[in-house]
């Protein structure tokens, strides 16, 4: 099984999601573009809405996670 099958398995994703966002935020969302904390979830449960710079973003943006995690999903 190569790494974009194993991606592809939802539970392993959302696990790799919850890790990164415990290990790079300490659970605590901040904004990728303006490190603003004031983060709203967004309702597909992996991105987050920026209350201050008004952009959207996904804890893998910027890391090896990004085109497994974030763009993978929509070929779902
Ligand atoms: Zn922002």
């Amino acid at each position: 099984m190569d790494i974009v099958s194993v991606f592809k398995n939802f539970k392993i994703q959302e696990d790799s999601i919850r890790y990164l966002e415990a290990v790079r935020w300490n659970n605590e969302p901040k904004c990728l573009y303006c490190e603003s904390t004031r983060a709203t979830k967004v309702k597909d449960d992996e991105h987050y809405h920026c209350g201050a710079c008004n952009k959207q973003y996904c804890v893998a943006v910027k890391t090896i996670f990004t085109k497994l995690i974030c763009h993978l999903k929509s070929g779902f």
